[in-house]
């Protein structure tokens, strides 16, 4: 099954959906393997048409490629398939889209856009710094995933917003090294007019969301931005020249009610429409 919409064959296509169901790492409560699984399912509940961006994903050319076959108990070996799938999308000129997962999917998508643009910059939305050097002893999770990016881009390449937790070492080790946005999207589009020469790889780590409208995750934080707030966040970003993006750590069975991957399936509509509206523009 694919995403409502997305029924493009992979060569016609200018954007790439896959899935990469792997929680192997979650600190707290797992489920986030089943998030790619319910935002396609869950995709047959909206509609392909955006009243708010007057389109359709119908007018686009997406192909949906389902889930990658992840082994759950080997993060290192997940990410290679990662890296590689994505690594192939990027060869050919195709915008990859990310379905998570746990944050740490993101890593193996990084690992390849950096080395197709060497200038890569990313822009991260999460509730946590993800700035751990390691968690538990472990060099590779979803609690050290961003530290791990800054490690292959290096300073002032790293964007975050929306943040409101993290140990005080992660903010203090920040201050020099990423630009670190508490809260909300305060200063986002003045960022994305200076982005405008460089490739940028866009991350939202669901949980930036406030609880009351995201509660399916499995690191909730109180205080988060809201989906109107979250939606004008990505519109700003779509702006920028965006060579890929995820959403990561919707975990559905936290949520009976289902509204939380609702919710994800709308957000995923509205930046496949603003993202892939560009390409046929
Ligand atoms: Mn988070
Ligand atoms: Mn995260």
């Amino acid at each position: 099954m694919n995403f409502i919409g997305c029924e493009s064959s992979y060569n016609e296509a200018d954007i790439v959906i896959f899935g990469a169901p792997f929680d192997g790492t979650a600190s707290y409560r797992p489920g986030a393997r089943f998030g790619s699984g319910a935002v396609r399912n869950e995709s047959y509940a909206i509609e392909t048409y955006s009243p708010y961006l007057d389109k359709d994903l119908e007018d686009l050319r997406i192909y949906d490629h389902g889930d990658l076959e992840l082994p759950f108990g080997n993060a290192e070996a997940a990410l290679e398939i990662i890296e590689q799938y994505a690594a192939q999308v990027f060869a050919d000129e195709k915008i990859p889209v990310m379905l998570g997962g746990e944050h740490l999917v993101t890593l193996g998508a990084v690992r390849a856009a950096a080395k197709k643009y060497p200038t890569l910059r990313i822009i991260h939305f999460d509730a946590h710094t993800d700035l751990r050097d390691d968690y538990l002893g472990e060099k590779l999770s979803h609690a050290t995933v961003i530290r791990r990016c800054y490690d292959i881009l290096g300073d002032a390449r790293i964007f975050q917003f929306g943040i409101r937790s993290g140990e005080r070492g992660e903010f203090e080790w920040a201050k020099t090294r990423t630009r670190i946005q508490k809260f909300n999207f305060d200063e986002l589009a003045l960022l994305a007019k200076r982005l405008t020469e460089f490739p940028v790889y866009l991350t939202v780590d669901l949980d930036v969301l406030d609880p009351s409208e995201f509660c399916g995750t499995g690191t909730p934080e109180a205080g988060g931005v809201s989906f109107t707030q979250l939606l004008d966040a990505v519109k700003t970003v779509a702006g920028t020249n965006i060579v890929g993006f995820d959403l990561v750590e919707l975990a559905p069975n936290l949520d009976p009610s289902g509204a939380s991957a609702a919710l994800a399936c709308k957000l995923l509509r509205e930046m496949l429409l603003m993202v892939g509206g560009k390409a046929n523009e």
